[in-house]
């Protein structure tokens, strides 16, 4: 299988190619040229012939059918962490509520999506750089869970070096401890006085920086990217769609060739578009909906075909993690229905204006796929607190946002009439305080708290007020986190940035 450009391709690459080096020609990000096949015949095998029917024979399959250029040795070595750093045996359980079941994504080592997909890429991304006897440095912005799992994954791994910047006092205390407890020599935490945006622009400046060049020269080391324009990770975000739907089967919930509705929390769009690559394999899903918080890019995408970031400023919710006004991933679906030429008249536009307007035959080619909703805080929390009351049910805040997305778009009559999966983003450990908020109804000074960038109630205490009042318990790697010690915390300017990985990447 070979990967080629959104923006043009000088040369076709193979999958080892493009995890170690993920930027495409003109800016443009790499798809594959061609989709694999795993319909009806394959999914009955996963139900059949496998008896065991794990995820990970599943992944397997996935990465055979994509032909990825890695050996297999090292594809079982990666896919064994699923067994070893998960805990759940189903790796992605799936719980039936009273009208849609939730997979849920989060039972790695930091309690969120990310380790999905950041797990098994660790391991092939150190091995493949050990392989060809090559360094690698991994520059990470994070509004919060990125970093960690980034962080997680490659610890102490040879061959690579990992700096992970985030907005200090952005991201919620357990997010920021999981980073700041890091003991790792290969890798620096860097907390800046400024916003996700800064960090991330400041990354995007660094990479044209002719210094900071010339110095990864001299120290023979390479860039390479963890977030989701690398498609390392989007492939092993395809996996759990397959197994949802696997599941459903075993459950008897459906028949085969049954098709099926998905709602995903979103925000750079690297978790939808895993479920629009599966069902562009033959997975039978239906629709793809797209849950979105306040920044609603997404949802004034998918209704209306415009993707207009003029006059938009980025709001903070309480589901920071899709925060994002530009998402990335996209592009990819972009590409995938109206092709390269397209693709770089709408990403050129969206660049250079802020904006780009679809035209009426392409909105609808778009929402053959997907439809859309968004959600407020306050309809989170209203969500969060019922579902506990009348199911028994604790959901994050990121997940409230797709369960409302199910809520309204059945009203409507959108969706309803299928099965419907709805993806649960991240455990309730990692937002605490806004899980205390929305069950206690105490609006602890929201506002004054907001503008302070702090929470009204510490992480410790809510998780400590959750375990008490509800039939829940915080694993281990969360509380933990609390007795730590603070080994990595660096706090800096943000002109400071370049400063400090020339120093860390030096030694
Ligand atoms: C990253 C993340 C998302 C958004 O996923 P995308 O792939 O960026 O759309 C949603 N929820 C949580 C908890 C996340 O960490």
């Amino acid at each position: 299988m070979k990967f080629i450009g959104t923006r043009g391709t000088e040369e076709k690459k193979s999958f080892s190619e493009v995890i170690l080096n993920p930027a495409a020609l003109n800016g443009g990000l790499f798809v594959p040229e061609k989709f694999p096949k795993i319909d009806e015949k394959y999914i009955l095998r996963f139900v059949d012939e496998f008896g065991e029917k794990t995820y990970r024979h599943i992944a397997r399959t996935v990465l055979r059918k994509f032909k990825v250029d890695l050996d297999d040795d090292l594809i079982e070595k990666a896919l064994y962490l699923y067994l070893k750093n998960f805990d759940s045996d189903d790796v992605v359980p799936l719980v039936r509520l009273k009208n849609f079941s939730v997979a849920e994504l989060w039972h790695g080592p930091t309690r969120a999506f990310k380790d999905m997909a950041l797990q098994p890429f660790g391991v092939i991304l150190s091995s493949l750089a050990q392989e060809k006897n090559e360094n690698y440095l991994i520059l990470a912005a994070t509004s919060g869970d990125t970093g960690p799992a980034t962080l997680k994954t490659f610890e102490n791994k040879e061959n690579i070096k990992v700096v992970c910047i985030y907005p200090h006092k952005g991201t919620s205390e357990v997010q920021k401890l999981q980073m700041v407890t890091t003991d790792a020599k290969n890798e620096k935490v860097l907390g800046i006085l400024g916003d996700f945006d800064d960090a991330q622009t400041a990354l995007k400046a660094l990479l044209k920086d002719d210094e900071f060049k010339e110095t990864l020269k001299e120290n023979n080391i390479k860039l390479s990217a963890a977030n989701s324009v690398n498609f390392g990770r989007i492939i092993f975000q395809t996996v759990y769609h397959f197994w949802s739907y696997i599941k459903l089967l075993e459950n008897f919930d459906i028949e085969l060739g049954d098709k099926i509705d998905v709602i995903i929390p979103s925000g750079n769009f690297g978790n939808a578009l895993g479920a629009y690559y599966a069902k562009k394999m033959g997975l039978p899903i239906d629709k793809i909906v797209i849950a979105s918080n306040k920044n609603n890019v997404l949802y004034e995408l998918i209704t209306y075909g415009r993707y207009d970031l003029r006059d938009k400023d980025l709001i903070k919710t309480i589901s920071p993690a899709m925060d994002i006004l530009k998402s990335s991933n996209v592009e990819r679906v972009l590409f995938d229905k109206f092709g390269e030429a397209r693709t770089i008249e709408l990403m050129t536009s969206l660049e250079n204006e802020g904006y780009f307007e679809l035209n009426e035959e392409e909105l609808k080619k778009l929402q053959e796929d997907f439809i859309a909703d968004f959600a407020t805080d306050g309809e989170c929390e209203e969500i969060i607190k019922r579902y506990v009351n009348e199911e028994y049910y604790l959901m994050d805040t990121h997940t409230a946002t797709a369960v409302k997305a199910y809520e309204y778009l059945k009203e409507k009559n959108k969706i309803g009439d299928k099965k419907t999966v709805i993806y649960s983003t991240a455990e309730w450990t990692k937002f605490a305080p806004s899980i205390y908020e929305a069950l206690t109804g105490e609006d602890v000074n929201r506002e004054i708290a907001l503008e302070e960038e702090k929470n009204a109630i510490s992480d410790k205490d809510a998780i400590a007020y959750i375990e008490g009042h509800l039939k829940e318990k915080a694993p281990d790697v969360i509380t933990e986190l609390f007795n730590k010690e603070i080994t990595n915390e660096n706090i800096i300017n943000k002109d400071k940035i370049k400063e400090e990985i020339i120093k860390f990447i030096s030694k």
